[in-house]
């Protein structure tokens, strides 16, 4: 039995009668408040959501006695979708990242006192967490490059680290900090590394800054840089094995590609919406702007491309359903460089449609580009993926049984 349609269909009209109208005034609380900060009546919307089953809707696995409607991920993407129309409307049904991957992280890895310390009161909404692999001086897109210390000491382990863009840092109940380090720098090379969970109020852990992301204020509070200056932490917040943590990492990651790439498909779905409106609305040398060719390629090429990512996103979905993380590894490199070419294409077309308007805050363009431009770098950049992409298809097409097909199909000249 499935549940999509019922939640799906309650949060469609949730985001039309609560979230749309109220995007104005979220805006200009966030212009007019410090960063990270959040309008009263986010706490209204949560508890709205909550009463009507639309809370912690992203996690397919939670403990029986836990708060959640436990769709699979198949049945989560086009609701991920609906969401990724407003940045903020996730935080409403407790989807938000980097909270919803690391929940799921937990419960996939985490000890039952973990769970009781930590992943109760998240799916409570009650604290907030962040995730930190990478570090400003290496290239963090090659995990093995992570260089954080973590070193034993009695019954603790000692964290010294320099990290950034570590999720939701210095948010009210910002609460802990999954941090990547070096535990076992002896071990063969895919062993080394561990998952520490670093409580917020550890002694020696410093934030240094907030880091707007192409100079968006609004997306600051969230990505901080850090230090971990002797950060002494019990024995027992070690986050799945030893010397797995990439392991680990890649429980959370697989599922978060899943939902930045559905979300992303949704804020695309929302460009071609306004630039229709957009288009159909202004004039320009004489007719209107919807009836210059070349706007209404940029209509037909968006619609074509965010198609062709939400099937093959969906796919990946249904692979990671079925297969695992590890098993879906491809599916999901290729949903990442896929949606994120898409949507940066439909990004930069917005701009375009929008003229001068589209680099404001005055619309959600202006946003919309920059999270695309920054999605083609997080969660692996494009090269990387194309990398990954690449090594499966050799590896599949040198297990492909029977004659080369080389020399059943083509000519061999070097006989003639
Ligand atoms: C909005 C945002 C949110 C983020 N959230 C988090 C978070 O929550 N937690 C966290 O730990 N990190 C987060 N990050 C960081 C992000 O994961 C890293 O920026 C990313 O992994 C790349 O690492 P790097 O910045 O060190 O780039 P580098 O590793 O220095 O790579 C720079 C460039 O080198 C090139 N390159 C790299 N490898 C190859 C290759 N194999 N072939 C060809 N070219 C290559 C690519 O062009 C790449 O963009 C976030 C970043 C952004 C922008």
């Amino acid at each position: 039995m499935t549940t999509t349609p019922t939640v799906a269909g309650r949060l469609v009209a949730f985001m039309a009668d609560e979230i749309f109208p109220r995007h104005l005034e979220m805006q200009a609380f966030i212009e007019n408040n410090k960063p990270g900060t959040r309008p009263k009546f986010l706490a209204t919307l949560q508890e709205k959501a909550r009463q009507q089953g639309l809370w912690n809707l992203g996690l397919p696995e939670l403990p029986d006695n836990a708060p959640g409607t436990r769709l699979t991920n198949t049945e989560f993407a086009p609701i991920a979708e609906t969401l990724g129309q407003i940045h903020w409307a996730a935080e409403v049904f407790n989807c938000q990242a980097p909270d919803l991957p690391n929940m799921e992280m937990l419960v996939k890895v985490g000890t039952a006192a973990q769970k009781e310390r930590w992943l109760y009161p998240m799916l409570d909404g009650k604290i907030k967490s962040g995730f930190a692999m990478t570090e400003p001086n290496v290239a963090s897109s090659d995990a093995l490059n992570i260089a954080c210390k973590i070193t034993e000491d009695g019954d603790d382990f000692v964290l010294n680290g320099h990290k950034w863009f570590a999720g939701n840092v210095g948010l009210d109940c910002w609460q802990f900090i999954i941090v990547i380090g070096k535990s076992d720098p002896q071990a063969e090379p895919h062993a080394r590394h561990s998952a520490i969970i670093v409580p917020v109020a550890s002694n020696g852990l410093e934030v240094v800054r907030h880091v707007p992301v192409l100079g968006f204020q609004h997306r600051a509070k969230p990505h901080g840089e850090i230090r971990l200056n002797n950060v002494r932490v019990p024995r027992e917040n070690l986050l799945g094995e030893r010397g797995k943590g990439f392991a680990a990492a890649q429980v959370r990651l697989a599922t978060a590609r899943i939902h930045h790439c559905m979300r992303s498909i949704g804020g695309a779905e929302l460009m071609i919406s306004l630039m229709v409106e957009r288009a159909r609305a202004r004039k320009a040398f004489g007719k209107k702007l919807s009836e210059h060719d070349k706007i209404r390629e940029f209509i037909a090429l968006s619609r074509v491309e965010v198609d062709q990512a939400r099937l093959l996103t969906l796919a990946a979905a249904e692979a990671l359903d079925a297969k695992g993380s590890k098993g879906a590894r491809r599916e999901i490199s290729m949903i990442k460089l896929a949606v994120a070419s898409a949507c940066y294409n439909v990004a930069d077309r917005a701009v375009q449609v929008f003229g001068a308007m589209g680099l404001t805050n005055d619309s959600p363009v202006a946003d919309y580009f920059a999270q695309m431009r920054a999605l083609r770098i997080y969660d692996g950049p494009d090269e990387v993926h194309v990398h990954s992409i690449a090594r499966h298809e050799f590896k599949r097409q040198q297990e492909r049984e029977g004659a080369p097909l080389l020399r059943l199909l083509c000519r061999d000249l070097s006989l003639q």
